[in-house]
């Protein structure tokens, strides 16, 4: 670390239009202009406010900071592990996982029949705004699901998130109205197992 940095809004891996019929143009655009930008800049504007009591030597309400950068944060790294663990359908994305993330996976759950039932679970049971994570950490030798509220409750420190769906309104609506279960059922289409695989490397 020696630098101080801000958060800027990464682009797409793919072409906006990418991951359709799964996930439209148009909801694609949406939410990574729009609601993951408001994430960044939500983000940015508290670092600045921390860098500006800081320098100042003033006082600042850290209850009310963390809490809010906690959201922010969550919501920024989230989106960002989101979209790269996604790819066009039939070309990197859909199928079924290969190498040491299909190991893991039938370690853990026994099969990934098993898996893909509990995660869609997760998902579509999630209360409210949040997110179904797959992560895991060597200290238990095995992958759990983590099934987030909003974009940083219920997250486990230090485990290694490999993939992440994300099940706001915001992530659906477009495409899918009010029907959540059928956006889960297409994101299986989109999975890139090969960015799922490179983040389990990561695992300590
Ligand atoms: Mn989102």
């Amino acid at each position: 670390m020696e630098k101080i940095k801000t958060f800027t809004l990464p682009k797409l891996p793919y072409d906006y239009n990418a991951l359709a019929p799964y996930i439209s143009e148009e909801q694609l655009k949406l939410h990574h202009d729009k609601h993951h930008q408001a994430y960044v800049n939500g983000a940015n504007a508290i670092f600045e406010k921390i860098d500006k009591a800081h320098q100042e030597n003033a006082a600042l309400d850290i209850k009310a900071v963390a809490k809010e950068l906690s959201f922010h944060i969550g919501g920024h790294l989230l989106h960002t592990t989101f979209w790269e663990n996604m790819a066009p359908a039939g070309k990197s994305g859909g199928g079924q996982p290969g190498g040491a993330v299909a190991d893991m996976i039938n370690m853990g759950f026994g099969s990934f029949e098993q898996f893909k039932k509990q995660f869609t679970l997760a998902a579509t049971s999630t209360e409210g705004s949040g997110w179904a994570a797959l992560a895991a950490h060597t200290c238990i030798g095995r992958p759990l699901i983590m099934q987030i509220e909003k974009h940083n409750v219920n997250v486990f420190p230090n485990f290694q998130i490999l993939m992440a769906l994300d099940v706001w309104e915001h992530a659906y609506y477009l495409d899918y109205k009010n029907d959540r279960a059928k956006f889960v059922e297409a994101f299986w289409n989109l999975v890139n197992w090969d960015k799922v695989n490179k983040n389990l490397s990561l695992v300590k």
